[in-house]
């Protein structure tokens, strides 16, 4: 299941080696979902319009805020059923 992260909001880091025609990079900022990357389908069911998406696996990354629906739906974060 490809779930990819996407943001209510993004930050642009800061770019501290030589400037050199680099372009912005972004990094997932404020709650974080989890989107389907192929249907688009944010997990917990809200509208993905207005969502900064990018090319992360969703279980990536540590200290996200990532959104409680979306974990659930997901089962990230949760016991393997096994
Ligand atoms: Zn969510």
């Amino acid at each position: 299941m490809p779930y990819k992260q996407a943001a209510e909001q993004r930050q642009e880091l800061p770019s501290r080696s030589i400037p050199r025609r680099r372009r912005p990079e972004f990094v997932p900022a404020g709650r974080v979902h989890a989107i389907d990357a192929d249907t688009r389908e944010v997990a917990c069911g809200i509208n993905a319009a207005g969502l900064y998406v990018f090319n992360r696996d969703w279980t990536s990354g540590i200290g996200m805020d990532r959104c409680p629906a979306c974990v659930e739906a997901t089962g990230y974060g949760r016991p393997p059923d096994a």
